[in-house]
């Protein structure tokens, strides 16, 4: 069977989950347009250098909000994939105050163009818009929880949350065609210790002998997810959610206390230099909020999407490990 060759424009393709993304589509033959303007990018472009010189891929280097007729002509694309995003529970804190028009901006540019162009549209919002949940256990048919902390994570759930909101509201009476995710604690190769994400600080840590830091008492529950699942899971959502409808992302089968992470990170490793017990704050400031307890209930991906992640916690370490280490031998050469 013969795939159809697809022009898909991918916001954020440089990023971590993004570059995960277009090596999938590239892999799969498709003509892949990356928006993104580095700003906190996992890949260098040039590591595409040979699909650019084909043409399979091309890099259109800027914000996304400037992704509109009047600033750039670009091919009118089947499928958009957004995905560019402040992103990290550290990564988003120097854009307090500005967080909610990036993402209005980025988003309604990106639904001009699919209302435009007709194509259909995967946005990647995030759980964070369940603030807890309900003990830590988040459904789509559970309400949105807005906390009564002003924070710059609030700033960030709530952006999204409007923007999943207007999508949603706009494939009633308009000719949209959009499917919203919301992914869990994704983690996986080329994801950065910049941003704060606890596994890739980890195994940094571990690597160099230091000791984990383990914020609060390390008994806060996620469910981590590899990013090759989040992958299969985006091209599902492409492939087959239904347009107005939110699909959690997440893997419930990974789901962890940070302090037994922090373990699996020792084991996987060898790391001799224990863990010990921090304040986030301390670390990051002021500005930094710690997210309650969360974890996903997927059920509703696995049944419409046919969605099944497969990748175990151990996996995930195991993975995020050696990339690391095959990183620093690299850049030892
Ligand atoms: N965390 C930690 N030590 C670190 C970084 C993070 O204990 O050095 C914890 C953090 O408190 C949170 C969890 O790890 O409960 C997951 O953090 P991450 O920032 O990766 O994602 P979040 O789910 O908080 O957005």
């Amino acid at each position: 069977m013969t795939t159809k060759i697809k022009q898909i424009i991918v916001t954020g393709g440089f990023g971590f989950i993004g570059s995960h993304l277009i090596d999938r589509l590239l892999g799969q033959g498709h003509q892949v347009t990356v928006v993104d303007d580095l700003r906190s990018a996992a890949v260098a472009p040039s590591d595409y250098a040979t699909y650019m010189a084909t043409g399979q891929l091309v890099w259109l280097s800027m914000d996304v909000q400037y992704l509109r007729p009047i600033h750039v002509s670009c091919p009118c694309p089947d499928e958009i994939y957004h995905l560019a995003s402040p992103v990290g529970p550290a990564g988003v804190l120097k854009h307090a105050g500005e967080i909610v028009r990036q993402i209005v901006d980025s988003t309604y540019a990106v639904i001009d163009m699919a209302l435009r162009c007709d194509s259909r549209l995967v946005d990647v919002s995030t759980s964070e818009v369940y603030g807890g949940g309900q003990q830590g256990l988040c459904a789509e048919a559970m309400p949105r929880i807005i906390q009564a902390d002003t924070t710059v994570r609030l700033e960030y759930a709530v952006a999204k949350l409007a923007m999943e909101t207007a999508l949603i509201n706009a494939t009633q009476v308009q000719p949209l065609q959009a499917v919203i995710v919301r992914p869990f604690n994704v983690a996986g190769p080329r994801q950065g210790a910049v941003g704060g994400f606890v596994l890739p600080r980890f195994i940094q840590q571990a690597m160099r002998g230091e000791a984990l830091t383990v914020f609060g008492d390390g008994n806060q529950v996620r469910a981590f997810t590899h990013v090759a699942d989040i992958v299969d899971g985006l091209l599902l959502a492409m492939e087959k959610g239904r347009s107005g409808q939110v699909y959690n992302l997440g893997n419930p089968a990974n789901r962890t206390t940070i302090l037994d992470l922090a373990k699996a990170v020792i084991e996987e490793t060898g790391s001799i230099g224990g863990v010990q017990y921090v304040n986030g704050q301390s670390i990051y400031g002021s500005l930094y909020a710690e997210a309650h307890d969360k974890y996903p209930d997927a059920a509703k991906a696995m049944k419409h999407l046919g969605w099944q992640p497969v990748h175990d916690l151990h996996e995930i370490v195991a993975d995020v490990h050696h990339a690391m280490q095959s990183t620093l031998q690299s850049e030892a050469v």
